[in-house]
């Protein structure tokens, strides 16, 4: 499907932006894969779990309350919003647990690539170029307006937001970042429940999980956390996204 317009783009961090502490899921999930380097090793299990699922988790509040409803505004204000990640999270549990699971709590879907740290500097600092040339590249088939450059530097000037809680995370255009307050839900759950007994009995596992068990986690519960709800607010005044008007929404 062509478009005659150009399109926004919204780009969102994951980790204490969109979601709180993902550590009980991602402990989950990387349980999961010795289980499953083992059934594929010697095939000690006829059936192996194959993917991870929070959902439930994410709904009970690790999705950050009203991103949903931020979503759904944007898209409504918005026709043409594009809308990706950039986690620094590893390129496997980004593609293979983290962004199907807010998919679904959310009920929304991200446009690919979904970047991952393989997109940022060696000190972890985040590059819009990096992330920025492959979405151009990408939105020129649904957009062909944007073959041209002047059009490109108006989405760029006029139509781009990137959104993270660590302040200036883009090493080469903080004036395009809305630094958000962390968000910080944890809830515990027994994560050995969700396997069987004899999964469990895989070598390794025990030392894996007395070695993270020992870590001291705590439940933190910011489920009254409104970030998203006031940024509905500030959006509805809002038309072109340029850079005063990001530094603005950092300032208020
Ligand atoms: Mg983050």
């Amino acid at each position: 499907m062509k478009n005659k317009n150009l399109p926004y783009i919204f780009i969102f961090d994951i980790d204490n932006c969109i979601i709180g502490n993902v550590e009980y899921p991602l402990y989950e999930y990387e349980i999961m894969q010795l289980i499953k380097n083992n059934c594929n090793r010697k095939d000690i299990l006829k059936k192996c779990k194959k993917y991870i699922n929070f959902v439930k988790v994410l709904r009970q509040g690790l999705l950050r309350p009203y991103f949903r409803e931020f979503i759904k505004f944007i898209k409504k204000k918005y026709k043409t919003v594009e809308i990706y990640v950039y986690t620094n999270s590893s390129y496997h549990w980004t593609h293979n647990g983290l962004v199907y699971n807010i998919e679904k709590a959310a009920n929304i879907k991200f446009n690919k690539p979904y970047f991952t740290r393989d997109y940022s500097h060696l000190d972890m600092s985040k590059s819009l170029t990096n992330v920025l040339n492959i979405i151009f590249k990408k939105l020129k088939k649904k957009y062909p307006l944007l073959n041209y450059k002047n059009n490109r530097y108006e989405v760029f000037n006029n139509r781009l937001i990137f959104i993270d809680n660590i302040k200036d995370n883009l090493a080469d255009f903080p004036n395009k970042q809305l630094t958000c307050p962390e968000y910080k839900y944890s809830k515990k759950y027994n994560v050995i429940k969700k396997f069987k007994k004899k999964e469990l009995e895989i070598k390794g596992i025990n030392n894996y999980i007395k070695t993270k068990l020992s870590i001291n986690k705590k439940n933190e519960n910011t489920n009254k956390d409104i970030f998203f709800k006031k940024l509905i607010k500030k959006f509805k005044k809002i038309k072109n996204i340029n850079d005063q008007t990001i530094k603005n929404l950092n300032e208020n």
